[in-house]
C-alpha cells in the first residue's frame, strides 16, 4: 500500500500532519481512510498464514488485533505526538500508538503491561475520577500499590523513590481532570529516570497540539480520544503511545490483545476524521476559553475562576513552560454554593449540560455530583473540587454567544 507523504511527515506543518499523516491509499483509490469492519482476514495460502502469524509479512489476521482503519488512525496519532521531535541520534522520533476501546482501556493496558504484582505506581493526588478509582479499587486486588505524592514537591518525590525501590511507573496527568493542576513533566521525568522508573503522561486535556510529553523523554503517553482528538463527541476511545517500539510491539501488544479492549473500525474512522481539524479547533477552544475566563473573573456573581492562563493560577508558570496555550477547560465557583450552582446549571440555554469535554459545543458540568461522585470527599476537597464548583469545557461556538449564555444564567 502507498503511504502518502511518508518521507515528509516531519517537514509538514502540524495542521498538515493532522490531515495527511497516517493515510494509506487503498486499492480503490479511496480519498479518505475507509471503514474496514471485517472481523477476520483471508490468507492466500497456508504458507502466507505462517508468514503473517510469525510477523515475517505484514498483514491483518483478526479484528481484535487491528484493521486498516485503526492502523491509519494509530499512525496519525503517533505522528502528532512525535511531531518535530528527534531521538538521541538526531533522527525523527518514532513511536507506536495502539488504539483502545476507551481511555480507561488504554490506561489498563498501560498499567498491567508495565507494573507487576509487588511493584508500585507513583502518582499525584489530582487524577481523573476513573483513574483514581482504578488505582484505589482494582490495582490493589492484583497486588499493585499506588503511592500518592504531591508531585509539585520534588523533594517528596525524590524521598518516595529513596524509600521504595519497587516503583515501576510514574503516572502523570497534566493538566489534571477536573482541577487543572499541572505538574512539571521535565523535572519529574528526570527524577523517575534516575531511579529506572518509566513515566507515563495522560495528555488528554492538552492534546499534542498544546503539549508534547515526548519532548521531555517520557516513555508513554495516553489519551482519552473521546475528548479533543475525536472532538465531536461521537465515539468513546483511547490510545496508548510508546517510544519503545520493541516493548509496544511485544508486551504491550500482548496485553492489549488479551485484555480485549480493542477499538473498532467505525469509531476509528470518526476519530481519524476528527483529528484532521485538531489544530484549528484547539486554537479556537483556547481563545474562547481565555475570553470566558476573563469575563467570569470580572463577574460579581463569581467567587473564583480556575484557568491556567490567569496569572493568579498556582500553575501558571508550569503551564507556560510546557503548553502552547492554556487549554479549553476552566472551572469557577459561584457565590451561594451548591444551590446557586444548581440554579446556574438550570438556567443555561445554549451551553450543554453534560459531563465529558472536548466537543465543539460548550459542555458544563458539576463534578461533585457527577464525575467525582465515587471519590472520597476528603480526596475531592484536597484537589479543590468543592460542592459549588462548575466545570466548563469551552467549545468553538462564537465566543460572544457563550458569554451571553453564561451571563444570563448567572443573572438569573
Ligand atoms: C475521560 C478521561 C479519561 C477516561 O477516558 P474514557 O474514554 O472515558 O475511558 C482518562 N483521563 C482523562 C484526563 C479523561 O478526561
Amino acid at each position: 500500500m502507498h503511504k502518502k507523504h511518508q518521507n515528509i511527515e516531519h517537514a509538514m506543518g502540524f495542521d498538515s500532519a493532522c490531515i495527511h499523516s497516517g493515510f494509506e491509499q487503498d486499492q480503490y483509490r479511496s480519498h479518505v481512510t475507509g471503514i474496514y469492519p471485517s472481523s477476520t482476514y483471508l490468507f492466500d495460502s497456508a504458507e502466507q498464514a505462517v508468514e503473517i502469524f510469525t510477523g515475517k509479512q505484514e498483514g491483518y489476521i483478526y479484528g481484535r488485533f487491528g484493521n486498516p482503519t485503526i492502523r491509519q488512525t494509530e499512525a496519525k496519532i503517533a505522528a502528532l505526538e512525535t511531531y518535530g521531535l528527534v531521538d538521541e541520534s538526531g533522527n525523527p522520533l518514532q513511536a507506536k500508538a495502539i488504539l483502545h476501546a476507551s481511555g480507561m482501556a488504554a490506561i489498563s493496558s498501560l498499567l498491567l503491561s508495565t507494573v507487576k504484582q509487588g511493584q508500585k505506581v507513583i502518582s499525584h493526588f489530582s487524577l481523573y475520577g476513573g483513574t483514581q478509582e482504578l488505582v484505589d479499587k482494582v490495582l490493589p486486588d492484583v497486588g499493585i500499590e499506588t503511592l500518592i505524592v504531591d508531585m509539585k514537591n520534588l523533594q517528596a518525590v525524590e524521598d518516595a523513590f529513596k524509600q521504595h525501590d519497587d516503583i515501576a511507573l510514574m503516572y502523570l496527568e497534566t493538566p489534571a481532570n477536573p482541577t487543572l493542576q499541572c505538574v512539571d513533566i521535565e523535572l519529574l521525568t528526570q527524577i523517575a529516570h534516575r531511579y529506572h522508573c518509566k513515566v507515563a503522561v495522560d495528555n488528554t486535556f492538552a492534546t499534542p497540539y498544546l503539549q508534547q510529553p515526548f519532548k521531555y523523554g517520557v516513555d508513554f503517553i495516553m489519551h482519552s480520544t473521546t475528548k479533543f482528538l475525536n472532538g465531536h463527541g461521537t465515539a468513546i476511545g483511547g490510545v496508548l503511545i510508546g517510544r519503545d517500539i520493541e516493548l509496544m510491539n511485544t508486551k504491550v501488544t500482548k496485553h492489549h490483545r488479551l485484555l480485549g479492549g480493542n477499538s473498532n473500525a467505525f469509531d476509528a474512522f470518526l476519530l481519524n476524521n476528527g483529528i484532521k481539524t485538531l489544530g484549528i479547533r484547539m486554537e479556537r477552544h483556547c481563545s474562547n476559553a481565555e475570553k470566558v475566563a476573563l469575563f467570569l473573573h470580572a463577574h460579581p456573581a463569581v467567587k473564583h475562576v480556575n484557568y491556567l492562563a490567569l496569572p493568579d493560577h498556582p500553575d501558571y508558570a508550569i503551564c507556560k513552560k510546557q503548553m502552547k496555550h492554556a487549554g479549553a477547560l476552566l472551572s469557577f465557583e459561584v457565590h451561594g454554593g451548591f444551590e446557586a450552582g444548581k440554579k446556574f446549571m438550570n438556567a443555561l440555554q445554549l451551553c450543554s449540560r453534560a459531563v465529558s469535554l472536548g466537543t465543539c459545543d460548550t459542555l458544563i458540568s458539576h463534578p461533585a455530583s457527577t464525575t467525582h461522585v465515587g471519590v472520597k470527599p476528603e480526596m475531592r476537597l484536597q484537589s479543590g473540587i468543592t460542592d459549588g464548583l462548575i466545570r466548563m469545557s469551552v467549545g468553538i461556538e462564537n465566543g460572544e454567544d457563550i458569554m451571553y449564555d453564561v451571563n444570563q444564567a448567572l443573572s438569573n
